[in-house]
């Protein structure tokens, strides 16, 4: 059993002020495999006490391009440790070994990126009369909650803490209680590029106990948050009393539109990987896909025999493409969406099992699923699953592809193929999602804008937007006559 029983806090390893320690289930035996330190109200106190000194002292007061030296040796010890921390993610969440070093072994980008920032964040100078000299500068929000999901927590950390770091805020990092081993691993790598203490701190623990406390310190200047809506909705209400910033990054519904015009077979490679990766546990899976009703009846045949071609299985084999469903909860879930699915009247093609033979009896898996014949009216189709179910809906032509796409709470991405260029104008510039693939599907890169229209987030997290979500401008009015009228003078 691997052991992880402090909490890192000001620089130090601490241990819990309760003393609790919690078990992380390994989702693919369904037993534990790490005790981990799980803190509480006190502990998330003690964290936002170091970060605000941090932050008052060193962090804030240190010249952009030294925070980014400190920054790039992070980003090195990061790719450094990649291997190590992809293969502690698959233990904690069950993500395919192959999957998680690809993902992982691309965050030292996102450090790297966001340092050569760090130095360049200037304000303007706004001309207003001679006698007037009016400029804006950009100052850190300050400190910052950061609080992650299980799905992906290094992706979530490095997209956070990159832009946060680079822009001077200190950093209070909960991850979720299902996955909290690779945060403090992070941790360690944060301690040997030398940040200096406080300025990033991590606390695993609960939601409603570290994370609403968190939420709820007045002495947190944003929130930043990837997650459930569900749970947005009640960070609002959390925060509202401190009317701290906050940035969200929530759900995803994501059409991934085939175009009869397309070439089918590409479509048809993204279309499947972008349906079953992450065993369908990320945002912008496109767990929607429209297809033109000429191409309809191949594309359903090709979902078919593309799903028996998925090896599910261990997630440490690196020969496996699909791991076990992260969680329990997650598991259960799924398998309702799959019984609802039968029961509106889509056509369960493919999967819709839970694998219980041989090695993966104890574990959370299940088949890659596919429903034909379904309609958007369908709960599979409006609600998300977070779960390797594809549902494959025709349409005709573009006006109906675009209304489809768009009758969606969510609005975080959307793919769209086809040979047309005219074609691919028209329907992205249509589509209410914050980021749109037009011959491609989840290509994401750090200096690109990532978030959601509607109920997939507020804010941007990658790219220059990132940045500024973590930096207040500051408007500076100075005269250079200094005289001041008299109101009441007469
Ligand atoms: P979740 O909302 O259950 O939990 C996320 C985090 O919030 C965890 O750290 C949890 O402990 C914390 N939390 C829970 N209740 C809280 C409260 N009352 N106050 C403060 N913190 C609280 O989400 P999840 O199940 O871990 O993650 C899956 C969700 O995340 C999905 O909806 C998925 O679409 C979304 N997601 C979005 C993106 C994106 O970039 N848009 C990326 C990954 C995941």
């Amino acid at each position: 059993m691997a052991r992880y029983e402090k909490l890192f806090i000001g620089g130090e390893w601490v241990a819990p002020v309760d003393g609790s320690l919690v078990e992380s289930i390994d989702p693919s035996t369904g037993k534990p495999w790490a005790i981990v330190a799980f803190g509480g109200a006190k502990d998330i106190d003690r964290a936002v006490a170091a970060a605000r000194a941090a932050f008052e002292g060193p962090w804030r007061k240190m010249p952009g391009h030294e925070r980014a030296a400190i920054m790039r040796r992070f980003a090195d010890l990061y790719k450094e440790n990649a291997p190590r921390l992809a293969e502690l993610e698959t233990r904690d969440n069950g993500r395919a070994i192959r999957e998680s070093r690809m993902d992982i072994g691309s965050h030292n980008n996102w450090y790297h990126w966001f340092a050569s920032l760090a130095d360049k964040m200037s304000g303007r100078t706004i001309p207003i009369e001679d006698s007037v000299h009016a400029f804006t500068t950009r100052q850190p929000v300050g400190v910052v909650g950061a609080i992650t999901p299980w799905n992906v927590p290094m992706m979530s950390a490095a997209w956070k803490l990159g832009p946060a770091l680079a822009a001077g805020c200190t950093v209070v990092l909960k991850p979720a209680e299902q996955t909290p081993v690779t945060s403090l691993e992070l941790a360690k790598l944060f301690e040997e590029a030398g940040f200096p203490p406080g300025v990033v701190n991590v606390v695993p623990g609960d939601g409603p106990g570290a994370g609403a406390h968190l939420v709820a310190h007045p002495d947190v200047n944003k929130i930043a948050f990837t997650g459930e809506g569900e749970t947005a909705k009640r960070i609002l209400h959390t925060g509202a009393e401190t009317l701290k910033r906050f940035s969200f990054e929530l759900g995803g519904k994501a059409p991934h539109i085939i175009f009869g015009d397309a070439d089918v077979d590409q479509a048809l490679n993204a279309a499947t990987s972008s349906a079953w990766a992450l065993c369908g546990q990320s945002c912008a899976l496109g767990s929607r896909v429209l297809v033109e009703r000429s191409v309809y009846d191949r594309v359903v045949d090709e979902f078919v025999k593309r799903s028996a071609k998925v090896r599910v299985g261990m997630p440490l084999d690196a020969a496996t493409h699909m791991g076990p469903q992260a969680h329990l909860e997650q598991l259960e879930k799924t398998l309702s969406y799959i019984e609802i699915g039968q029961q509106e009247g889509a056509d369960l093609v493919a999967g819709g099992k839970r694998l219980t033979e041989g090695p993966l009896a104890d574990g959370y898996f299940v088949s890659p699923t596919v429903f034909a014949s379904a309609n958007n009216t369908m709960r599979i189709a409006r609600e998300e699953i977070f779960g390797p179910v594809a549902a494959l809906i025709p349409f005709d032509g573009e006006e109906e592809a675009v209304a489809i796409a768009n009758d969606a709470n969510y609005g975080l991405a959307a793919g769209l193929w086809t040979g047309d260029v005219g074609r691919a104008h028209r329907v992205s510039a249509r589509i209410n999602a914050g980021i749109v693939w037009v011959n491609t599907y989840r290509y994401i890169r750090w200096s690109t804008p990532y978030g959601g229209f509607k109920a997939s987030g507020w804010g941007r997290e990658n790219g220059l937007e990132a940045l500024d979500s973590y930096l207040e401008t500051k408007t500076t009015v100075i005269s250079a006559t200094g005289q001041f009228p008299d109101a009441f003078a007469q």
